[in-house]
């Protein structure tokens, strides 16, 4: 897409650069955010902005850093960036916020810099189509060492080295466990087990980063009354599941078909995971009724109101 907003105004891509001396480029201070918006071409709707943004603030907040625009003008710059891309498609939205000063040495120096690109991104199919999973080489860092439950620029080379090693040894997704050998979650995603009538999730203790997908589903199920925990899950526990599927607002929901050579359940989505992706495909796509400010539309034409 031509535009992003950087800096404090919507220019063309080529000209959005940064100084080879930028703070966050070095150190991996940055926060960020992943947002989806599903469209049919003619109007587009953000998935659940609010929730985003109130993460992005939170985590731009532990490494000291000054938001200034308000999570409603961010919603707004955000409406007003697809608009001028003509994106009223399928779209991944990644607003960042990054240290900005231009100087050597780690720390926290005051100084950052905001910037919201948006990129096409096609919708996975549904059902979605099982992929084989591998336990990673690489153990998720423990929340006693840096925040892991934050969306930080740095922190990523955990998942980087993760799904690198997944690939190099011939799978589609690493599972990450924690330092103490409990299962954590996978690549950009959180991960579900199905027990029988019983769906578990780990909890934010086993150094997950606690997805909003993940919490949209949790409350999903606790609305239909079914047996779902936030609990810890060993590693042979999810070897024994009926179901396992990754989730997130990139990757929406993924069946775990195989870890290594253990097939889980025939190896075909089951049926709770076709379900709530179908639920899920229909919540984002405006096909059933959402909770007020889930779905934020944008649509031709209509310039947001600015502060
Ligand atoms: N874990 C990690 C490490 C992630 O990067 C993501 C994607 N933000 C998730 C889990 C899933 O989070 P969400 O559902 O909010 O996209």
């Amino acid at each position: 897409m031509a535009y992003v907003y950087f800096d404090g105004d919507f220019v063309d891509e080529s000209v959005a650069r940064i100084p080879l001396m930028t703070h966050a480029l070095h150190y991996g201070t940055g926060v960020f955010e992943g947002i989806r918006s599903y469209g049919d071409g003619e109007r587009a709707w953000i998935f659940r902005p609010g929730e985003h943004f109130a993460r992005f603030r939170r985590n731009a907040a532990l490494l000291d850093m000054c938001l200034e625009p308000t999570d409603a003008v961010l919603v707004s710059l955000t409406i007003e960036l697809l608009r001028c891309n003509g994106a009223f498609g399928d779209t991944y939205i990644r607003p960042l916020l990054f240290k900005s000063s231009a100087q050597i040495g780690a720390g926290l120096p005051p100084g950052e810099t905001l910037a919201i690109i948006a990129v096409p991104m096609e919708r996975g199919p549904v059902p979605p189509k099982p992929v084989s999973a591998t336990w990673s080489r690489w153990r998720r860092f423990p929340a006693a060492s840096c925040p892991a439950g934050a969306k930080m620029t740095g922190l990523y080379i955990n998942s980087s080295l993760a799904r690198a090693d997944a690939l190099a040894r011939g799978y589609d997704q690493p599972i990450l466990l924690t330092t103490g050998g409990d299962v954590a979650e996978g690549f950009g995603a959180n991960i579900f087990a199905v027990f029988g009538r019983k769906i578990v999730t780990p909890p934010p203790e086993a150094d997950i980063l606690p997805g909003i997908t993940r919490q949209t589903l949790l409350d999903h199920w606790a609305q239909l009354g079914h047996a779902v925990r936030s609990e810890t899950l060993a590693p042979e526990q999810l070897l024994k599941a009926d179901e396992v599927f990754f989730c997130g607002t990139g990757m929406e929901i993924v069946p775990v078909g195989r870890i290594e050579d253990r097939v889980i359940g025939d190896g075909q989505p089951g049926p709770i995971t076709r379900a709530v992706s179908q639920w899920y495909r229909e919540l984002v796509t405006g096909q059933i009724a959402a909770p007020d400010g889930w779905r934020i539309s944008v649509a031709p034409g209509e310039r947001s109101a600015i502060p």
